[in-house]
């Protein structure tokens, strides 16, 4: 299994793509199965991989900031484009179903009576498991300024653990132990903006967690740009922990 970073970057960042993560389960696969987030930017990001229009089986939205949801139109639209048949699974908080139907109609009005495939919509509920094919999705809130779910995808006997946005809560905590990664927005250095991780955090969370990778997304754009250094620093002493920073294109074997 693969997990490919088709972005890295926080809303307003202009060399990195919006934070969006494919999950590829077979080696041959173009592009992936499942996409966690699809924010303005990632489409295009997608489409540069050259997918088979049915090859997408789920989209897993965390939240509805236009960072991580306001690209699902555009591929919505290409996947009409190229005849797609087979339904596509979105998963997400309450409301999935309307805030999707909603930025779709005002982006492309009428098109969804001519899709030509279904749309099926999951509201997840924190306290409960969801099923689709051989993938178990878990999810729990984390803290930020509108409700965003932190997600434990299980598939191939392996568990990630992708936060969405948001500082950790005890019900993250809990969901991220034991994943074989953890994949958590680190806004900033320290805990310094409202609802948004940190580095510290982050490798806080992770050592707790009792899991060995953690990938760092969503950093502040500026923050980006000097994490090189400090994250040299913090892995000196936090040595259990393996602490990466990918860039958009990024692959991670598991
Ligand atoms: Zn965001
Ligand atoms: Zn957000």
């Amino acid at each position: 299994m693969e997990i490919h970073f088709l972005g890295v970057g926080e809303a307003c960042d202009g060399n990195q793509p919006n934070t969006s993560i494919l999950i590829k389960t077979d080696a041959g696969e173009t592009a992936g199965r499942i996409l966690l987030d699809c924010g303005f930017s990632v489409p295009h990001q997608y489409l540069s991989l050259n997918p088979s229009a049915e090859e997408l089986e789920i989209l897993w939205i965390s939240h509805f900031h236009g960072d991580h949801f306001l690209g699902t139109p555009l591929l919505l639209l290409w996947f009409w484009e190229m005849n797609r048949s087979k339904p596509l699974n979105i998963i997400g908080p309450p409301g999935v179903k309307v805030k999707i139907e909603q930025a779709l109609e005002l982006a492309y009005p009428n098109l969804i009576s001519r899709l030509g495939y279904s749309l099926l919509f999951h509201e997840i509920i924190p306290e409960e498991q969801l099923h689709i094919s051989d993938s178990t999705f878990s999810a729990a809130y984390n803290e930020h300024s509108q409700p965003c779910l932190s997600l434990r995808l299980e598939l191939h006997g392996k568990s990630i653990f992708y936060s969405g946005d948001g500082r950790p809560t005890p019900m993250t905590r809990s969901l991220a132990n034991g994943c074989d990664i953890i994949i958590h927005e680190a806004y900033g250095f320290e805990d310094s903006v409202p609802g948004h991780g940190s580095i510290k955090t982050c490798l806080d969370f992770a050592r707790n967690s009792n899991v060995k990778r953690l990938a760092l997304v969503h950093m502040q754009r500026d923050i980006r740009k000097q994490s090189v250094n400090k994250i040299t620093s913090f892995q000196k002493k936090y040595n259990d922990v393996k602490i990466m920073l990918p860039e958009k294109g990024s692959t991670i074997a598991l």
